[in-house]
């Protein structure tokens, strides 16, 4: 089995180049970023405080989360429900983003990510995969841009889909993401060793598809 691994801050455009590339190569792409977002909604729903680390690893008994692949197409399940549609949204993100520095939710999701990629070439996206879920993937990239260019690539997406957010608000959203994943303590975002860095500031869509296209496509 052949693992793409690509990590890199929030906005980069991971997911939407992974995506393409995987479809380029006829792997599976798997967006790991939806598992955590998964786990905070549920957990959101159900009131737990996802600032306290405890209450949020007793959050995870009997939770149940799920990857499906629908037409080629990734649809994350929380206790049997698809919440693929309700996991994009600004609050979601945030809360994904503190639930992920709980070292219980990590390991909880840990097996989930290593048996995908063990059963499946996969292009495979998150802000560890390279450095802890798939250490041994064959490729691995850290893809990144500039954070005010990231802000307003996911400022377009956001109202593109119709949500009432300004750039102020989706910038200070980004840094404060960036900040938490790479200052958590657990697994926190880095580029690793052997990763090659892909900077997509000044690359349109589909130049950033064609670079990683190419990195892929020399160590394959
Ligand atoms: O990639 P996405 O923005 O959907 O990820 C949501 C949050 O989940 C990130 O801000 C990050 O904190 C967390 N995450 C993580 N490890 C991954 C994927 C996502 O910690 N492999």
């Amino acid at each position: 089995m052949i693992a793409v691994a690509i990590d890199g801050p929030s906005g980069a455009g991971k997911s939407t180049i992974a995506r393409r590339a995987a479809q380029a190569l006829g792997y599976i792409y798997v967006d790991t970023g939806a598992l955590y977002r998964a786990i905070a909604y549920q957990m959101l729903r159900g009131g737990v405080d996802l600032d306290d680390s405890a209450a949020v690893a007793d959050g995870l008994a009997g939770m149940r989360i799920e990857l499906k692949f629908i037409d080629g197409e990734q649809r994350v399940f929380a206790n049997g429900a698809d919440v693929s549609d309700l996991i994009r949204t600004p609050e979601v993100s945030m809360g994904a983003s503190r639930v992920s520095a709980v070292r219980a939710v990590r390991d909880f999701l840990f097996e989930l990510q290593r048996s995908l990629a063990r059963e499946n070439n996969v292009v495979m996206d998150g802000r560890d995969i390279g450095t802890v879920v798939l250490p041994d993937a064959q490729v691995k990239i850290f893809l990144t841009a500039d954070d005010t260019v990231r802000a307003k690539r996911r400022f377009d997406e956001l109202t593109a889909k119709g949500a009432d957010v300004t750039y102020e608000e989706v910038l200070a959203d980004v840094r404060q993401r960036d900040y938490n994943d790479t200052h958590r303590e657990t697994a926190p975002l880095r580029r690793a060793e052997d990763a090659v860095l892909a900077n997509t500031t000044d690359c349109s869509f589909e130049e950033s598809v064609h670079l990683v296209l190419t990195i892929i496509r020399e160590r394959v």
